[in-house]
């Protein structure tokens, strides 16, 4: 039985297999650190809109403070006026004392409230301006990264599409070797990070970078069966 010709055919064959594979995983290396780059940027985004949601929600219970300190002076306003009413129907020196001290009372109140919403009036104009200011920023941002993310995008297109290329012929390559084989040299890369098929170099295995016997070297160079390197179990090659 003659089987010369298939093993050499299987070696190039599976050369070609290796160099697919070899591709396929520099191509979606390179693909996924583009991937990472785009979601950092994303990411950047999302926190700054996040940091703007909570500036928003300290601004609206600025506002809602500040709306209850109005709806507070303007009860305390209305007991003046109905004390200063009570005051002109007032009969004896005592109840003019207890309503004039009432009026007092509620003056005092009015006075604190009043200063009260005047600093917390200030407040709420700081972080409005800081929403503003958060709101215009964040719409530069989102333009400026989505950008920088299609300018990533178009830089993949090729490597897409290179990558689709090499898989169709990983599948078609694969399609032709023999199911063991196949399976042989899967397990192999398997074990060995993708690559299962390594030249031979100066009796040097170019995948585990030691040195295999002379013997199997030669048997290697002949190139007439599949020699696995004792090391590392990768498929050997030797190129003429
Ligand atoms: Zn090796």
């Amino acid at each position: 039985m003659n089987n010369i010709p298939d093993q050499v055919q299987d070696i190039e064959t599976l050369i070609k297999l290796q160099q697919a594979e070899t591709e396929i995983i520099r191509l979606k290396e390179i693909l996924e650190k583009f991937e990472k780059e785009k979601n950092k940027l994303g990411l950047k985004l999302k926190q700054f809109g996040m940091a703007l949601q909570e500036n928003k929600e300290s601004f609206s219970k600025a506002a809602f403070i500040c709306s209850d300190l109005e709806k507070e002076i303007q009860m305390v306003d209305d007991r003046i006026v109905k004390s200063n009413e009570k005051l002109r129907m007032v009969k004896t020196n005592k109840e003019y004392q207890l309503f004039l001290r009432e009026v007092d009372d509620n003056k005092k109140r009015k006075d604190t409230l009043e200063t009260e919403l005047i600093e917390r009036l200030d407040e709420k104009e700081k972080i409005e301006k800081v929403v503003q200011d958060g709101e215009k920023e964040y719409q530069l941002l989102g333009v400026q990264i989505g950008s920088e993310q299609n300018d990533i995008e178009k830089k993949t297109i090729e490597d897409r599409e290179m990558l689709d290329e090499y898989l169709k012929s990983q599948a078609k390559i694969g399609k032709t070797l023999d199911p063991s084989l196949m399976n042989r040299f899967a397990k192999i890369s398997k074990m060995n990070q993708g690559l299962a098929v390594v030249n031979v170099k100066n009796e040097v295995c170019m995948g585990c970078f030691m040195n295999i016997p002379p013997q199997l070297y030669i048997e290697v160079q002949r190139g007439k069966s599949l020699i696995s390197c004792p090391q590392c179990s990768r498929i050997l090659y030797h190129v003429k």
